[in-house]
């Protein structure tokens, strides 16, 4: 059984009122996402988040989808509920960011500190496609999803996977578009590797560590070696691998040469019958 979160006490609804503070209340700690927040206050009310966001009566079963945008009626009534001001409700969502800021923040959460997670915490930093490391208590912090224990993953992956979300923080942070445009293209020329589709900028924000670690340490890479080498290591490289590869350097005729020559000769080495996926 799980005790409501309305008291016995409470008065039926009536329109325009507000619902009555919550009996306990949480201090929101620095950094912490609405949502987080939201989780940790309905804990200390016994009740779970869909309980909450339905007493406070806002329409969305969700923490999740106030973390980007929350309306001043929403604010309010968390407010009052929780006796913070409606200020401190805001501040507790992402802030305006770049166009180029919010291709890598990820709407739902997909790592997380495991240390941190723990006391209930889920922080904003966190979402970041580049963030890396939790920046609170200084722990890795792991995909939610993964195919890959722990313990399978090389210190040597990781190592350069944390240089690489550097590089992004970095281009996702500079002036002009040059540097991220750099880094995606490695992540489009490893996703054509790992036979993994979809956008690059949410390769980097994928919840399976084999395809975001992969990722962030070919921006890596992409900075000490030409890409076209990369393409020799490679075991397998199907068709739709070859055209990622020709799609990731189209506008730049010396290096798609370079590569789709290495391609074409993974491919006949190969042979037709041997084709293997990486995954
Ligand atoms: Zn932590």
């Amino acid at each position: 059984m799980v005790a409501p979160c309305e008291p016995p006490s409470a008065a039926p609804e009536v329109p325009g009122v507000k619902p009555h503070p919550l009996p306990k209340t949480v201090a929101p700690l620095p950094d912490e996402l609405l949502s987080g927040w939201l989780s940790r206050l309905a804990a200390a009310n016994y009740c779970d988040d869909a309980e909450l966001l339905a007493h406070l009566r806002i329409d969305t079963a969700h923490g999740t989808a106030l973390d980007f945008n929350v309306d001043a009626a929403a604010a309010a009534k968390i407010a009052n509920a929780a006796r913070v001001n409606p200020d401190v409700v805001r501040s507790l969502t992402f802030p305006a960011m770049t166009p180029r800021e919010a291709s890598l923040t990820a709407q739902m959460p997909f790592q997380h500190c495991m240390q941190c997670a723990r006391e209930g915490l889920s922080l904003r930093h966190w979402r970041r496609a580049w963030a890396f490391d939790c920046q609170v208590c200084g722990t890795r912090l792991v995909q939610t999803l993964g195919k890959l224990r722990e313990e399978q993953i090389s210190g040597k992956l990781i190592y350069r996977a944390r240089r690489g979300a550097e590089m992004l923080e970095c281009a996702a942070r500079s002036r002009g578009p040059k540097q991220l445009r750099r880094a995606m293209r490695a992540v489009t020329f490893a996703m054509s590797l790992k036979t993994f589709r979809g956008d690059p900028s949410f390769a980097v924000q994928n919840p399976r560590s084999e395809v975001r670690l992969f990722c962030l340490a070919a921006i890596a890479a992409a900075r000490s070696h030409p890409l076209a080498k990369a393409a020799i290591v490679s075991k397998s490289i199907d068709d739709y691998a070859r055209v990622a590869l020709l799609r990731a350097f189209e506008k730049e005729p010396r290096l798609l040469a370079a590569v789709d020559h290495i391609a074409q000769r993974c491919a006949r080495n190969r042979g037709p019958m041997t084709a293997v996926s990486h995954n």
